[in-house]
């Protein structure tokens, strides 16, 4: 193995799915919906491999693609973007950020995050030959210091990367932290790349796009994708929306990456993003009963849950437990309750941050959460 990957473990994701396939345990680690998504998107995919669009795509994007992806970012943020030179279809939202690394980061440059942060974040600047700088978000709210962030800011430093609605806490950063953000970018002229997968599953706040603040677009790199907004994860569609001086590095990495992503997936997706208002108000509320009964639950049990603003994501502390660790608690979690969380250690620079910590997933059916509740009830 390279250098650059020799650090990083198989990922927490993959181990504690095969893990709860091994031990039959209920899955509420990796973030994927054990339902389908909805019937006219399936159709849509359906229809298109019918229709013989089954060959190569355009390198960034098919054209209605691109179009529906302009038209939902201006729904959303009021920010009118040119399809044709803004917009970089990659296969998932992982593709965006590797290629965007790739593409707008030189070797030994710096990135600043917020720890805890996707893992793939680090994995892919490990690639690009640059480093994370990072500080840590403590709860109960995930909020940090702003003096603390300035310290970090060194005359390398490219980019500082952002996850609203956060993984794995549920964080929604606020308007005043997206400011502070947006000033330091500003002040240093650096990159922000912003992630916001989740923007769709917000509970407690409206969303806000870095992109949408003073000044913000030419320097943003905004990364989205379907899987998580139509319960798709599987269909690899992601995006990046940038300005085109940006967006020239981005379609680079991602031509000698992928070169393009799956033609009738895309084909789909672009149907998917037509979805009328009434379909992003049910998923929320669907979203909500799910989100009650795990909360409720894990309280019950005897967690102390953290509030999380968005994303099908929350973090509890385990410490009631008497466990050394978030790992040796997800063991037991899974070979004596038959329940999988995810150990969130590995989401921060320095492991220790995470240690009392665990994230449980609401994206599953009602019974299946209510299952994994009576478990740990019973056997916790
Ligand atoms: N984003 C998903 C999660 O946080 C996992 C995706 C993956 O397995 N790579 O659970």
């Amino acid at each position: 193995i390279s250098k650059r990957l020799e650090k990083f473990q198989t990922t927490i994701f993959t181990q504690m799915s095969m893990l709860a396939i091994k031990y039959g345990a209920i899955n509420l680690g990796q973030g994927f919906p054990n339902f389908d998504g909805p019937e006219f998107v399936k159709e849509a995919a359906i229809k298109a491999i019918r229709d013989g669009k089954n060959q190569y795509a355009r390198g960034y994007g098919i054209p209605e693609l691109n179009s529906a992806i302009s038209e939902r970012f201006e729904k959303d943020t009021g920010l009118s973007v040119d399809s044709e030179k803004e917009i970089t279809v990659t296969s998932g939202c992982t593709e965006a950020i590797a290629a965007t690394m790739l593409g707008l980061v030189n070797p030994g440059d710096e990135v600043i995050m917020f720890s805890p942060f996707y893992d793939s974040y680090q994995a892919a600047l490990s690639m690009a030959g640059a480093k994370v700088r990072s500080i840590t978000l403590h709860p109960p709210d995930f909020s940090f210091s702003v003096d603390e962030l300035k310290s970090i800011f060194s005359k390398n430093t490219r980019a500082i990367m952002i996850n609203t609605p956060h993984n794995p806490t549920g964080k929604m950063f606020t308007r005043e932290e997206l400011e502070v953000i947006a000033s330091l970018c500003i002040e240093n002229d650096i990159l922000a790349f912003s992630d916001e997968v989740y923007d769709k599953l917000t509970f407690e706040a409206e969303h806000i796009s870095l992109a949408s603040l003073p000044g913000m677009y030419e320097r943003t790199v905004t990364l989205n994708s379907l899987g998580k907004t139509f319960s798709l994860t599987g269909w690899k569609i992601g995006w990046a929306i940038a300005p085109p001086n940006l967006t020239w590095g981005v379609r680079q990495a991602h031509a000698f990456l992928t070169f393009a992503t799956s033609t009738p997936m895309q084909s789909a997706a672009s149907v998917a993003l037509g979805a009328p208002d009434t379909y992003y108000q049910e998923l929320r509320s669907n979203y909500l009963s799910k989100k009650a009964i795990l909360v409720d639950g894990l309280k019950a049990v005897g967690f102390i849950v953290y509030p999380s603003a968005g994303t099908y994501f929350v973090m509890a502390d385990h410490t009631p437990f008497g466990f050394e660790n978030d790992v040796a608690f997800c063991e037991h979690l899974i070979k004596e309750v038959g329940v999988v969380a995810i150990p969130p250690s590995v989401f921060y620079l320095n492991p220790e941050d995470g240690k009392n910590l665990v994230r449980f997933t609401f994206c599953k059916d009602e019974e299946t959460l209510r299952a994994a509740m009576k478990r740990m009830k019973e056997k916790l």
